[in-house]
């Protein structure tokens, strides 16, 4: 109840009072200015509750229908709220959803807005740096360069752990969306798309070079009978190593395409490690002592992949193991869970530090031995493309100096 209320109530109990008492006259007169006033203070609470709705309809209500309208408008104004903040609620979830970066900055270049990408990609704090210059935060000169002027090729820039690529759209009233994308690892692919063209041309030149030399040689000097045999020889051996590389080339690029080997039949392990080891012995020509254990051990898979690779691992072990060397193959049935392809030598060894690269293309520990004994530097990158197509392991132990084994660990759920 409030004061004039109070007040009101107080005075006409002493008019009635006084009423009774004294004259009825008294009492009008004391009680018609106060009923005047009441009047005019509930016709000015009506024309602000009317005011209030705002609505045309309202100015004839009671003050109770007022009221009753009046709720039910705040009800609705509450759904509209509510309905409000959930599209808001769905439009932030989709904008963290996407992968890029967006930042809305202003025209003096200071953070209005941005996603979660945004917040990560730029190591930002949500609290500490909206409302702050991007320029504080970013301050690369290509960067701030683009920023102000967006007509300059995009810069691609290598922010802390990550390469990112950005670009500026004109938003509204002079304010400007900056896109950023993570392209760490487009930018990785390219890097090395790049070195293996640089590295194929590179393997290629050199046999070429020396086949150009011999060829020369042939047609512009006077050579007996017994050297332009001997330049041939060196022509084929170039042609051969070429044709090798060309053919490694392909098998890798067929073994990149799926994840899964070409075929998927049943295969005798030991029948690909004996076949395997017909050709090793020839490639050795007898210079070293071959020993096997094939126990039959049942695959699925590709029969020539498999092949490809426990070859590779067998001319490895021939080509870096000098002349009386052991060389070993065994396969065999290892615990309930694994079978096991495995080729030990008594051959140069490997330092551990080159271990985890082995299977880069290209990558070569001795590159004259490689090449010297018509290595391709593509071999384990072959059988490393093998295992993983075929859930398998390489595992590769090895000391400089005393040998080392190359074990192909396959899972017995792909028997
Ligand atoms: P490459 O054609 O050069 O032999 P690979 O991919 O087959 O290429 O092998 C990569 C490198 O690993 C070789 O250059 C060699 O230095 C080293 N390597 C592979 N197998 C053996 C092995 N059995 N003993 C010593 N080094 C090896």
């Amino acid at each position: 109840m409030n004061r004039t209320v109070q007040i009101c109530i107080a005075v006409a109990v002493v008019s009635l009072l006084a009423a009774v008492v004294w004259t009825p006259w008294i009492a009008v007169l004391v009680l018609a200015p106060m009923a005047l006033a009441w009047a005019i203070s509930a016709r000015r609470q009506h024309q602000n509750l009317t005011e209030l709705l705002r609505d045309p309809a309202a100015i004839g209500m009671s003050f109770e229908q007022a009221i009753t309208t009046l709720r039910s408008k705040l009800k609705a104004g509450e759904a509209v709220v509510r309905d409000r903040d959930a599209e808001i609620a769905q439009r932030r979830q989709i904008t963290n959803a996407v992968p890029d970066g967006l930042l809305l900055l202003d025209p003096e270049n200071r953070i209005v807005w941005c996603n979660q990408a945004a917040l990560v990609l730029h190591s930002l704090d949500a609290f500490r740096d909206i409302g702050k210059p991007i320029t504080q935060l970013v301050r690369q000169p290509d960067f701030l360069a683009y920023l102000n002027d967006s007509t300059r090729t995009p810069p691609v820039l290598v922010v802390g752990p990550r390469t990112l690529s950005f670009k500026l759209q004109p938003a509204v009233d002079g304010a400007r969306l900056l896109l950023t994308q993570d392209v760490t690892e487009r930018e990785r692919l390219d890097r090395m798309r790049r070195d293996f063209v640089a590295n194929v041309s590179h393997e290629m030149r050199t046999p070429l070079t020396v086949v150009g030399g011999y060829v020369e040689t042939l047609t512009d000097l006077p050579v007996d009978a017994q050297q332009s045999r001997r330049f041939l020889s060196m022509i084929g051996a170039q042609t051969d190593n070429m044709k090798r590389l060309v053919e490694d080339l392909l098998t890798l690029a067929r073994l990149e395409n799926d994840l899964v080997p070409a075929e998927d039949v049943a295969v005798d392990l030991a029948s690909i490690a004996s076949d395997a080891l017909a050709d090793a012995k020839g490639l050795s020509n007898g210079a070293h002592p071959f020993h096997s254990s094939l126990v039959p051990a049942i695959l699925r898979g590709s029969p020539s992949e498999l092949r490809s690779a426990v070859s590779n691992l067998l001319s490895n072990a021939v080509r870096y193991t000098p002349k009386g060397g052991n060389i070993t193959i065994a396969v065999r049935v290892e615990d309930e869970q694994s079978v096991v392809v495995e080729v030990t030598d008594s051959g140069v060894g490997i330092a551990s530090e080159h271990i985890p690269r082995l299977t880069e293309r290209f990558y070569r520990v001795d590159r004259s031995r490689s090449r010297e004994t018509g290595g391709t530097g593509l071999g384990l990158a072959i059988v490393k493309h093998v295992a993983q197509r075929h859930r398998a392991q390489l595992e590769i132990e090895s000391t400089v100096g005393q040998g080392s084994t190359f074990r192909l660990r396959f899972l017995r759920a792909v028997l």
